[in-house]
């Protein structure tokens, strides 16, 4: 049987990661969250002081990447340590571009996605997933919102967690990590050709599931 594949891109903070869960559990889809990968090759790469794609991908073959689906949600390990809270840090979230523009990380991650695509139906949210990573997939969403609803998104989440920030301050941050990832030379962040373009700005999370998994059901 074919195997089914959807693809969630967009720009930071637009909700790709919180619909493609939720999506993954209705449609019983394997979720890969490939933003944790570029996350935990970025706490590697400042835990070890390194730039270095060699070192890096050197300290992520000896610890591998996983994910532990728990009743808290996802979990994601480098070897046997739990970094699900540490690749959410700011440090983290403010390296993370430099590193995910580095060819040979980027090359070293996307065969691993490849292959966990491989194994199963699955939904997969990122940068690059219907331009690059599965450019055959069967559904592509190119999920977007204004900068000041997905900084305001991410500002309640952050009060939610008792996490202190300051809005403008996200705003800005969120508006440099799209430039940068647009930018790059390697898989930046584009629309694929066949991608559904759709702005969920003033959409709940709910309408933005429903209209997934409706154009899922089509397939
Ligand atoms: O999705 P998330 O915001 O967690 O992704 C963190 C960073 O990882 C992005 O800002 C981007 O630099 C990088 N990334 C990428 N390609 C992907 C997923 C994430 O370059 N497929």
């Amino acid at each position: 049987m074919k195997k089914i594949q959807i693809a969630v891109d967009g720009p930071a903070s637009s909700g790709k990661s919180t619909v493609a869960k939720i999506v993954a559990q209705d449609l019983g889809l394997i979720y890969l969250d490939t933003g944790a990968m570029y996350r935990a090759a970025a706490a590697v790469a400042l835990r070890n002081k390194t730039g270095l794609a060699d070192d890096i991908i050197s300290v992520i073959t000896d610890n591998p990447i996983s994910f532990k689906n728990t009743k808290k949600g996802q979990l994601v390990f480098l070897g046997d340590e739990d970094v699900t809270s540490l690749i959410r840090t700011n440090e983290v979230t403010n390296n993370v571009s430099w590193v995910a523009a580095i060819s040979e990380i980027r090359e070293f991650l996307v065969a691993e996605q490849q292959r966990i695509a491989a194994e199963g139906n699955i939904i997969m949210d990122g940068r690059d997933i219907g331009t690059v990573v599965l450019p055959e997939a069967d559904l592509k969403i190119f999920l977007v919102a204004s900068v000041d609803e997905r900084a305001e998104r991410r500002f309640k989440e952050n009060q939610l967690k008792g996490i202190p920030t300051d809005l403008e301050t996200l705003k800005f941050e969120i508006a440099e990590r799209d430039r940068k990832d647009s930018t790059r030379e390697v898989s930046p962040l584009k629309q694929a050709q066949d991608a559904i373009l759709l702005d969920s700005t003033g959409m709940s999370i709910n309408d933005v599931v429903q209209f997934i998994e409706t154009k899922a059901k089509e397939l």
